[in-house]
């Protein structure tokens, strides 16, 4: 995988002067990185390793935890980078356990990360950016606009705290949290390679969740990577498509389903389309049916996810048998389908929902 530069802003900070208020953050950097500091502050490579072991591995949150570094190293690294963890503003957990931040950054921004934990595994889903600009109808984080993307540091940032929340082993990442992961290409794939190459999450259980941004698929496909590929769809044809998720409409359906077959053949892995069910809008017997054709012969299969009750919309979600009617129509094409297995449903776990109860008035 392609190396995503870091450095480059500390060269330029260390170059002049005036910009020193822009120090470099420690947390994003790749241990290959954090050997070129060491050595511009001419300190051996291989204190940059003992620091990429104490942020990754051991999850420190400050300098002073890292007790082998000399004295002088720290307090130098104090003086000329940053190390931000993210602060817990709000932690809600639900009785299975499902626990959702409200995370706060540097600049007071605030974004949620839920970690969920199953009998087999520890899962962290993560956001990529504070807001999101496509404004699927149905998602709050949509309807809170845009302010920024998350850096590769603040990202993987989210996974080391939800990991201080529990005794057990984070093992799998979701990028399904809120903002568009495809549309921070660069800090999302940085943080992907930190997460697997430093933190030692396997690739295979890392997924990428994507609206569908069609020339990002076919770059990403290029990456070769063992991760999952997780296409929201929520609709089998464009006219419908684009009343859901307006961005949508720079996407034509036929050329976004082209690039997801050739990622499938690129990477050999499978893809997931994801279909949230709105009550009356695309949970007819005529869209499984027209689902199953668009989907037929493809490598995939698909995730149902009965739409999750936001404040302030007047959307529904389907009765159970409707939803098993659904089901079924793209079963007996031959699809393989499951069921998002709904947890945290009393701490309102569709990402962005926490944070627009918090911005809401009470
Ligand atoms: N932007 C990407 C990444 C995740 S979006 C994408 O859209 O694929 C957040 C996730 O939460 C998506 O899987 C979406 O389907 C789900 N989601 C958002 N609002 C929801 C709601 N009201 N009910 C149920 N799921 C919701
Ligand atoms: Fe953005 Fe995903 Fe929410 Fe749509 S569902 S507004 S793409 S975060």
């Amino acid at each position: 995988m392609k190396e995503y530069p870091t450095l480059v802003l500390y060269l330029e900070t260390v170059r002049s002067r005036d910009r020193l208020k822009e120090k470099p953050h420690l947390l994003g950097m790749t241990s290959l990185e954090l050997e070129e500091l060491a050595e511009l502050l001419g300190e051996p490579k291989f204190r940059g390793r003992q620091i990429a072991k104490w942020l990754y591995k051991h999850n420190a949150t400050s300098l002073d935890e890292m007790t082998d570094l000399p004295l002088s190293l720290r307090e130098r690294l104090k003086e000329a980078t940053v190390l931000y963890r993210a602060r817990i503003v709000n932690r809600s957990v639900s009785r299975d356990e499902t626990t959702k931040l409200l995370l706060e950054l540097e600049d007071g921004q605030t974004i949620e990360s839920v970690l969920i934990p199953y009998e087999d595994r520890v899962s962290v889903c993560v956001s990529t950016q504070v807001g999101c600009v496509v404004r699927c109808i149905f998602c709050a984080t949509g309807i809170s606009g845009f302010a920024r993307n998350l850096t590769a540091g603040e990202i993987v940032d989210e996974v080391l705290t939800c990991q201080k929340e529990t005794a057990r082993r984070v093992s799998h990442v979701v990028y399904m949290g809120m903002g568009e992961p495809l549309l921070n290409y660069e800090n999302v794939l940085k943080s992907i390679q930190i997460l697997n190459k430093e933190v030692g999450i396997s690739m295979r259980h890392i997924t990428i969740s994507t609206i569908g941004i069609t020339p990002q698929i076919r770059r990403l496909a290029e990456e070769k990577l063992q991760l999952t590929l997780a296409v929201s769809l929520h609709a089998p044809d464009d006219m419908l498509r684009r009343q859901i998720i307006p961005f949508a409409a720079r996407y034509p359906l036929q050329d976004l389903i082209e690039a997801c077959k050739e990622y499938a053949e690129t990477t050999g892995r499978r893809i997931t389309f994801e279909y949230l069910l709105i009550r009356n809008i695309n949970d007819s017997i005529s869209h499984a049916r027209k689902l199953a054709n668009l989907l037929k012969g493809m490598l995939c299969n698909v995730n149902l996810i009965p739409y999750n009750a936001v404040e302030g919309l007047e959307l529904d979600r389907p009765s159970q048998a409707r939803v098993r009617a659904f089901r079924s129509v793209l079963e007996e094409s031959g699809i393989t389908v499951t069921q998002r297995v709904e947890r945290g449903h009393a701490i309102s776990a569709a990402c962005g929902q926490l944070r627009r109860r918090s911005q809401l008035p009470n």
